[in-house]
């Protein structure tokens, strides 16, 4: 028992330490290279960046995120190996958590979800979603899910023209972003047919309660201005992993 707790603390740790090289390269170069500082652009060497703590030039430490995500992802694989998931191994379900862990970190430092990732997402999400609920259920999910964002797409589209038209001002920000498509859509592989319909109206219904008690907080700050959009990509990744871990094993 001890031992593969001790594996799976490990294995959390290597996530997050991925998790988190990736977010620090991804949305500047688009590539696997070498890890830069964000302070003075330093390269690190892959010997600095597994063991040295710090930045050789500038000595700056890394960011506090880094220990959140690490230490978050040691308890998700905990979570993971404790509660097995319906039709999906820890060797599976561990790999699709630490995508969508990292999909997570770039939309809320960045708000943007990148196209390569979201290619990446389709693909593997697709062999993850046939495994454990074969094709089918997978390809029409993964369509459900993309369809309908798509439509609450063109509709926050709609909606802000409208209302700009209204106001005679123009309106820059868009209700929902195409990134949000995109997750929908890999989401939908992964979850398939029907849990992908309950995975949108639980990421709705998430995002409609936080936003409410976000509005209040800036209301109270006195900080609240009409047209702040709500990033969906965190809230849909949550419904997932909720309805993923409360299916049962
Ligand atoms: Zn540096």
């Amino acid at each position: 028992m001890i031992i593969y707790t001790i594996i799976a603390v490990t294995l959390g740790a290597i996530a997050g330490i991925l998790i988190s090289y990736l977010a620090d390269v991804l949305p500047y170069t688009r590539r696997l290279t070498a890890q830069v500082c964000l302070e003075c652009g330093h390269r690190f060497t892959l010997r600095e960046s597994l063991i040295s703590f710090r930045c050789p030039e500038c000595k700056s430490r890394p960011s506090t995120r880094y220990f959140f995500v690490v230490i978050g992802m040691m308890i998700v694989s905990l979570l993971a190996a404790a509660f097995p998931v319906k039709g999906l191994s820890y060797w599976v379900v561990l790999p699709v958590l630490t995508f969508l862990g990292l999909i997570m970190v770039i939309d809320l430092e960045h708000r943007v979800v990148l196209n390569e990732t979201s290619i990446f997402g389709a693909i593997f999400l697709l062999i993850a979603g046939t495994l454990s609920h074969g094709i089918w259920n997978t390809l029409l999910g993964g369509a459900a899910g993309y369809g309908a964002m798509l439509i609450l797409y063109y509709g926050g589209v709609l909606f802000t023209k409208l209302l700009s038209r209204i106001r005679h001002q123009e309106i820059d920000e868009v209700a929902l972003g195409y990134g949000d498509v995109n997750v929908a859509g890999f989401l939908g592989l992964l979850m398939g047919w029907p849990a992908i319909a309950s995975t949108l109206v639980l990421a709705i219904l998430l995002g409609g309660v936080i936003s409410f008690l976000f509005i209040i907080g800036l209301l109270l700050l006195k900080k609240y201005h009409v047209f702040t959009a709500i990033p969906y990509t965190p809230f849909l990744i949550l419904a997932a992993v909720l309805l993923i871990f409360t299916s049962g094993g």
